[in-house]
């Protein structure tokens, strides 16, 4: 099938809104548009037309620019069903273990709540690409402003489970603040050193360290290392308890 197209358009201070597009039926996504003017720009200057908005959470700066998009291009607003009354313009609702379709590409529809309650990520497995908003960062993870450190353990599980070579779409630019932070735990990583260099090199060059892979999550962020005994001992929790762990490295990050 044919690749889809992402965009990446930088906007506010460190936010991204990913432009996907469907060479095979012009279809286009926009995912998490925090403001209107840098997409409409985006789109005009890539010759594509809006036919989709995917919110993954309700915030302002995923959704701000939900009605000024929708008021230019008709498009349709895909989100979670019970945050309607958070999420502007919101046409299509949707809930986990859904899909989206856009053109000729389908997303599955993953809940990750514990950023807030209902958030979600969509991810197109035929294209190896997960939309993963503020749930996973590279070499960090959302705050928890609604749920709790359980139930980010388990919504960080659920999308380290997918294949390795996806490729993660978070929201925001934190990769080398991120790295700072978890060298602090887990100094000896070789795959995390590796990819500290890699993320001050691109960021000398003000480029993007994104997209991630899962794969490289995995061996490398933090907060999906929770379950390793060195990362237990690192934050002084009990050995076999990923949730404390967890609990703990988040804590720490907050206060970084
Ligand atoms: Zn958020």
């Amino acid at each position: 099938m044919p690749e889809l197209q992402i965009e990446l358009i930088p906007v506010l201070r460190d936010n991204y809104v990913y432009l996907i597009f469907d060479p095979a039926t012009q279809a286009c996504a926009a995912v998490d548009p925090a403001v209107a003017p840098p997409v409409l720009a985006a789109l005009d200057r890539l010759g594509w037309r809006l036919t989709h908005i995917l919110n993954t959470h309700h915030h302002h700066d995923h959704v701000g620019g939900n009605l000024a998009l929708k008021a230019a291009t008709g498009c349709t607003i895909v989100g979670y069903g019970p945050d309607a009354a958070r999420i502007p313009g919101l046409d299509v609702a949707v809930k986990d273990g859904g899909t989206v379709t856009v053109g000729s590409a389908t997303a599955q529809v993953i809940e990750v709540s514990g950023h807030t309650l209902g958030h979600i990520a969509y991810w197109f497995a035929d294209h190896a690409a997960l939309f993963c908003g503020d749930t996973l960062f590279s070499l960090g993870c959302g705050r928890l402003f609604e749920g709790n450190p359980a139930m980010m353990w388990a919504s960080l599980g659920r999308l380290r489970d997918l294949p390795p070579e996806t490729r993660i779409y978070c929201a925001h630019e934190y990769t080398e603040a991120n790295a700072r932070f978890a060298l602090t735990l887990d100094p000896d990583n070789a795959a995390l050193r590796a990819r500290t260099r890699e993320v001050c090199d691109l960021r000398s060059r003000d480029l993007p360290t994104l997209p991630s892979t899962i794969g490289v999550e995995r061996a490398t962020n933090p907060f999906l290392r929770a379950d390793v005994p060195e990362l237990q001992r690192a934050v002084g929790a009990p050995t076999g308890d990923a949730v404390a762990a967890f609990a703990e490295i988040r804590h720490r990050k907050d206060v970084f």
